[in-house]
């Protein structure tokens, strides 16, 4: 294949300019296997970001790349206006995997598209327009989902109508520290001060992803879901990130935080790389498009909904929420071990194979060691092992590999760290 050179000239000339890339120099993947990528010259490449938190099942696992292929062969596509088994046996399944009354499943393309069709529920069911967000989340790129989002991402205008965002309850970082019932409180404030009192619905990761993998403050769903409910809105859980066993031992990131959301938004590791979302929710709320036209080309296409499947089967089968969260202590005790070591490393967090590692330059004042992440992000890949990198002060490593990720991969990714650590 053509060199990464001559790739990236192309892409300049031909992509838009918004396109961004990861490394001073750019890398050129041209092939995966599970929790590998390699490039141009057949370098493997340890790969710990999994497509964005993208790659579940790993990639080209042959289960779910059998199953494209399969139904390929026999149907690429006709839409929901015909019946289709591969949809609703992938619906069925999807459905089984929801607690409560969880069990009414749309299909749509990505995570934006999700989170845009769980707003309209939201604002049907309730009949208020009246969102309610957190700071350092994100939604989406398309423009209802670009104004839930609030982080710093984008560079221009974007409408904030009836959305309201509320302080996220982060340990580390945020004001109130641990303590769920002062964010939950402003939650409140929000509804009573910002609202004419009703609220159609509040939406939260379950673990802020590229916010830089925040944790919520344990308990702080339960309060803010009891405020929201009383105050006649739905709870919104986007487990774009935080579902199909990432955070491990559970199936959803909010089990993490005893709670049941009325909608549920999913992308990312639904489809380990095919472009698939869904919306699970609850009968009485899907009951509000009952009478309008909720279409969608592509969602639940025949060929999506077959790799879907089997996305499912690979995670119920090789048990890989129990494997994230085995994999993830290991990984996340080897990690405080490194905290021990090096001043430089303020937080280490996240549940399974979600994790953050927040690089400060004092501990104290916890200034962001931008400049020091960004050279340690490039040692990594020179030492071949790829991550993520996010924070509001892009100051955060995020380690999000396919779950098919072991210990051992652990261990040489944290031995890559502690060496490039060692260098600084
Ligand atoms: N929600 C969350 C939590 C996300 O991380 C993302 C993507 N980074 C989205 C929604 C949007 O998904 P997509 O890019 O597929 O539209």
């Amino acid at each position: 294949g053509p060199r990464a050179d001559e790739v990236f000239q192309k892409r300049k000339q031909f992509l838009g300019p918004s396109l961004f890339h990861f490394y001073q120099k750019p890398l050129n993947i041209v092939e995966g296997k599970m929790q590998y990528l390699y490039d141009e010259n057949g370098r493997r490449y340890l790969d710990a970001f999994a497509g964005i938190v993208t790659v579940s099942a790993g990639h080209c696992h042959p289960d779910v790349l059998n199953a494209i292929f399969e139904q390929s062969k026999l149907l690429q596509h006709a839409t929901t206006i015909y019946l289709h088994h591969a949809i609703t046996d992938f619906a069925e399944a999807l459905a089984s995997k929801f607690p409560g009354n969880l069990k009414v499943v749309y299909f749509v393309n990505s995570g934006s598209e999700a989170n845009e069709l769980a707003m309209l529920m939201a604002r049907l069911y309730t009949g208020s327009l009246e969102m309610i967000s957190l700071r350092n989340g994100y939604h989406g790129g398309s423009s209802n989902t670009m104004s839930l989002t609030a982080l710093n991402t984008w560079k221009y205008p974007i409408p904030q109508g009836e959305i309201h965002h509320a302080v996220n309850p982060d340990p580390y970082r945020g004001v109130f520290g641990s303590d769920a019932k002062s964010y939950a409180k402003d939650v409140q404030d929000h509804i009573d001060f910002g609202t004419a009192g009703k609220v159609a619905g509040f939406i939260s990761e379950t673990i802020q992803g590229v916010g830089g993998a925040v944790e919520l403050a344990p308990g702080y769903l339960k309060l803010v879901y009891d405020i929201v409910r009383k105050a006649g809105g739905v709870c919104i859980a986007d487990e774009v990130q935080t579902g199909f066993g990432r955070t491990g031992t559970h199936y959803w990131g909010f089990e993490t935080q005893g709670v049941i959301p009325d909608i549920v938004t999913m992308a990312k590791g639904i489809g380990n790389g095919l472009p698939l979302g869904a919306v699970v929710t609850t009968p009485e709320i899907a009951s509000v498009l009952a009478q309008k036209t909720q279409f969608n080309t592509y969602g639940g296409n025949p060929v999506c909904s077959a790799g879907g499947l089997a996305v499912l089967r690979v995670i119920d089968k090789e048990k890989r929420q129990v494997h994230s969260a085995d994999v993830g202590s290991h990984l996340l005790a080897r990690l405080r071990d490194l905290q021990q070591r090096y001043e430089i490393i303020g937080d280490v967090r996240g549940r399974g194979l979600m994790v953050g590692v927040e690089l400060v330059t004092d501990r104290n004042e916890k200034t962001p060691a931008k400049a020091e992440t960004a050279m340690l992000f490039e040692k990594l890949r020179e030492l071949g092992v790829l991550v993520g990198k996010g924070g509001l002060h892009g100051n955060v490593f995020r380690i999000k590999p396919p779950l098919c990720f072991t210990k051992d991969d652990a261990d040489f990714l944290v031995d890559a760290l502690d060496y490039s650590m060692s260098k600084l």
